[in-house]
């Protein structure tokens, strides 16, 4: 996709007629109406590097880079040189003049890929970085919204739980008003921010009034890695009590509505089980879909025509 960021870090880093575009891109690799790219002149080589624990992205990433045909490396960073105290471009450099052309890349610092906007050693997909953006998991959510038939023009979701320290929210709060929806977040108090000055953006302490304003809901798991030193610790015992999701208060409330998770769950707590299996709950739906969404995102990435790759002094490392 012409003019698609070579590094892509964040929601912010895409246009409307961009995403619009990945949706459309996914639709057709679900639907097998688009075969697998057709590399004419050389395979791209694709390498899955998570500095931080997945299941969910890095097998999506993994399977998505094999249907599409590309050369699969899994950059495992425990045995790398990063261990040794090598630097991530210093490393992305290496791969890149191995002839890796793409990068996904996890990692626990936020902003981390921010240095290489203007100077990209590599294309770089965010796999998720600290609690600052996990974009191809709020895309992966829209096309799965858009899957299910809701058009979220007027329609209002409430994003549920550790809003402050998720990735996944602060991509989702980015991503969703751009298609008309409006966002309450719900929490205790240090889960969401104390204010918004964005229009589309709500805070609420109250589970119940959010809950019967929504027309879906999108619950998170509490972000405990992300919480030593501070006294958010205080929540945990209270929190299904006073924000878990589960069957009886769905329907006590009246509420059959969509109810959305990004995985993993912690089960009893943010949701109950009961609820992940009944047919409200939509986790496995996002988990189907974003093999797709991944496909158009590396499709759209490597497809850029980005000749600015890999310079040093000037010079491109590797044709
Ligand atoms: N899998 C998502 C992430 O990496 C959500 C989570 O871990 O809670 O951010």
């Amino acid at each position: 996709m012409n003019n698609f960021p070579s590094v892509f870090e964040a929601i912010s880093d895409l246009s409307k007629d961009q995403i619009e575009g990945l949706l459309i891109l996914a639709k057709k690799y679900k639907d097998r109406s688009y075969d697998k790219s057709d590399f004419t002149n050389r395979i791209p080589i694709v390498a899955n590097s998570f500095l931080e624990n997945s299941t969910r992205t890095k097998n999506s990433f993994a399977i998505a880079i094999k249907k599409l045909g590309c050369h699969y490396l899994d950059f495992n960073t425990e045995t790398s040189s990063l261990k040794k105290g090598e630097s991530l471009e210093e490393t992305l450099l290496t791969l890149y003049s191995q002839g890796v052309d793409l990068c996904i890349i996890r990692t626990s610092v936020s902003h981390h890929f921010s240095e290489f906007k203007n100077n990209a050693p590599i294309k770089i997909i965010n796999g998720g970085d600290g609690t600052n953006q996990h974009p191809t998991q709020a895309l992966l959510d829209l096309f799965t919204m858009t899957e299910l038939g809701i058009d979220l023009e007027g329609k209002t979701m409430a994003i549920i739980g550790d809003c402050v320290h998720s990735r996944v929210g602060h991509s989702l709060m980015e991503l969703l008003p751009l298609f008309g929806c409006k966002i309450i977040l719900c929490g205790p108090s240090g889960f969401v921010p104390e204010s918004s000055d964005n229009d589309s953006i709500e805070i609420s302490n109250d589970l119940e009034s959010t809950v019967k304003r929504c027309d879906f809901l999108y619950t998170l798991r509490i972000q405990k890695e992300r919480h030593s030193g501070t006294d958010q610790t205080k929540h945990y015992e209270t929190y299904h009590d006073k924000y878990g999701l589960n069957k009886e208060r769905l329907e006590k409330w009246n509420k059959n509505v969509p109810v959305f998770h990004p995985g993993p769950a912690n089960i009893g707590i943010e949701i109950s089980s009961d609820l992940m299996k009944s047919n409200l709950y939509k986790g496995y739906d996002q988990v189907v879909n974003s093999i797709h969404m991944r496909m158009a995102i590396i499709t759209s990435i490597l497809s850029n025509n980005d000749k600015n790759i890999g310079i040093i002094d000037g010079q491109r490392i590797r044709d």
